[in-house]
């Protein structure tokens, strides 16, 4: 299969019933961008910007982000589409340059879109960035670690000033799915953006209570945990019929058994190591996204990981 699936890297993925899933890269240099389209990447789904900060000793100008994701760009070509992820720092990914006074629980406080808010300047000097970068070709910016509908609009009023200086972009604006709060509200957010992005592994943290770096328990940290099943089906639902699509770019989307159970759910866009691409356009044009769906219907009634994993694995 390998073999195969890495002559057949730059087909489209398509179900045996004609659903097209997009399959993207997950980057956190754009140095490697062109790597990720030679591997059969659709675009990039997830560009994890923080590490172009923290690889500066002070936050990078404007000139210096524009270089960088010109670079990512340049790569993906005119129609490839790019999703930045704006800062996702604090918790586990400290900037040195961006002190956070000590925190007992720092999953829980100041990380992500929260902290970001608090450093409009630099937020807005990241979107003008990535939109000057794109020069019309096509951008998703996303927000990380977002709870509700008030955080989303409160990146998007930064975003409004900036993208008001602008002509003749291509840019979507989408938030991550990644707390539990925000699968729950999913309708309450899909009117007003563009796409979900789910991150399965801060989605499943946050939902099982269970540290996705804990060395004794992270295991038990599985995505296909009903009840993060659960949660995604939630998302898709709310996305259906208001012009949102779904993407995941979590872990998760890489798992040889859980590719179908997203599938089944009706996930659009799948983002995952670039390596990964042919192998996981090859399960997809395995699958019958009719058949998936009605076994994740089933799938969701179960009650553990394991349970799911069982009956996953009976099917194989
Ligand atoms: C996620 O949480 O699933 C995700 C994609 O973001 P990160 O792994 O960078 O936290
Ligand atoms: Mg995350």
């Amino acid at each position: 299969l390998e073999e195969r699936a890495f002559a057949a890297r730059h087909e489209p993925a398509t179900t045996t019933d004609g659903v097209r899933i997009e399959v993207a890269a997950n980057l956190g240099n754009t140095s490697h961008a062109l790597d990720a389209v030679e591997r059969g990447a659709e675009g990039v789904g997830l560009l994890r910007t923080e590490f172009i900060f923290m690889a500066h000793p002070q936050a990078p100008d404007l000139d210096t982000q524009m270089a960088e994701y010109r670079r990512a760009f340049d790569a993906l070509g005119p129609h490839r589409p790019l999703v930045a992820r704006t800062l996702d720092v604090g918790g586990d990914k400290p900037l040195d340059y961006w002190p956070v006074p000590p925190e007992d629980n720092p999953f829980l406080g100041l990380r992500g879109i929260r902290l970001a808010l608090t450093r409009p300047a630099v937020l807005e000097s990241q979107m003008r960035a990535l939109i000057a970068a794109s020069a019309g070709r096509p951008l998703r910016i996303m927000f990380p670690m977002v709870k509700d509908v008030a955080e989303f609009h409160a990146g998007k009023a930064i975003y409004d000033r900036v993208i008001a200086d602008f002509d003749d972009v291509d840019v979507q604006l989408g938030v991550m799915i990644e707390i539990p709060s925000c699968a729950l509200l999913a309708e309450t957010l899909a009117p007003h953006v563009d796409f979900f992005s789910i991150g399965t592994n801060d989605l499943t943290q946050y939902t099982l209570a269970i540290d996705r770096g804990h060395p004794r328990l992270s295991a038990q940290a599985d995505g296909l945990h009903p009840a993060v099943l659960r949660l995604i089906r939630m998302t898709v639902q709310a996305a259906a019929g208001q012009d949102c699509w779904v993407g995941v770019c979590g872990e998760l989307a890489s798992d040889a058994q859980a590719i179908g159970v997203l599938v089944g759910l009706g996930v659009d866009e799948v983002s995952v190591n670039a390596r990964q691409i042919p192998l996981v356009k090859a399960r997809i044009r395995e699958l019958c996204q009719r058949d998936m769906s009605v076994r994740a219907d089933k799938l969701l009634a179960l009650g553990t990981a394991e349970a799911v994993r069982e009956a996953v694995e009976a099917e194989t």
